[in-house]
């Protein structure tokens, strides 16, 4: 099954994401992650996202584009993915229909994860993420203990630049302006499923994969 894990900065889509590629085993493609990666590897890539990413501005659909034929193209693929923090404009989202067709993918589905602005404010800040599995954390989960609760790393957490205060409302404007009219553009193919992120982890969770069920 092809999902897209779509919502705000914030919403939990890269949670839900970990949590329901281990479900259905099927692998978590997360741009967001793959631009960080270049970034700390200093690949051209990289160099090239850097500056965008701290500012909170979207890398290039050009880029973007390329990037995710290259993932959805390798096998490990070929029985889905959940794609995490793409499509982010209405032109990666035309274009990753065309690419769908392409690769005979007919089954997709659109997980539209939502919660109020305040909310996504009060989570991003509190937000660390852990250097060596990319995991997620509540500050008030992890502030008494060393090491990573997935993978056992010690002192691995940190916050992203592009979680701190300033640069969040360049995301969330970003979000309203640019990437919320994706959701419009997906309607025709009636392949959307609101779910509430304000509940807890585990009952959005349910919730996504009660839908996915229907
Ligand atoms: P995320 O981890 O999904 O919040 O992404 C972090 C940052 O990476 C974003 O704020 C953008 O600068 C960049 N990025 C990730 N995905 C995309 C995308 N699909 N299009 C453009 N920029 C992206």
């Amino acid at each position: 099954m092809q999902l897209i894990l779509f919502g705000p900065p914030g919403v939990g889509k890269g949670t839900q994401a970990r949590i329901i590629s281990k479900e259905l085993n099927i692998p978590h493609i997360s741009t967001g992650d793959i631009l960080r990666e270049a970034v700390t590897e200093k690949t051209e890539l990289g160099l090239k996202a850097q500056e965008i990413m701290q500012r909170g501005e979207l890398v290039s659909d050009d880029i973007m584009i390329g990037i995710i034929r290259n993932v959805l193209e390798q096998p490990r693929c070929n029985n889905g993915s959940i794609l995490d923090g793409y499509p982010r404009t209405v032109n990666q989202a035309d274009s990753l229909i065309k690419l769908f067709k392409e690769l005979n993918i007919k089954d997709f589905k659109l997980i539209n994860i939502e919660a109020d602005e305040k909310e996504l404010v009060r989570r991003i800040t509190n937000r660390r993420t852990c250097s060596n599995c990319n995991s997620i954390f509540n500050y008030s989960e992890i502030k008494d203990i060393v090491k990573c609760p997935n993978c056992g790393a010690e002192n691995s957490f940190f916050q992203r630049k592009d979680d701190k205060e300033e640069v969040i409302k360049k995301r969330l404007e970003v979000y309203k302006n640019t990437t919320s009219p994706v959701l419009q553009f997906f309607e025709k193919y009636k392949v959307t499923l609101n779910v509430d992120g304000t509940k807890s982890i585990d009952e959005v969770t349910r919730e996504i994969l009660k839908g996915l069920k229907r």
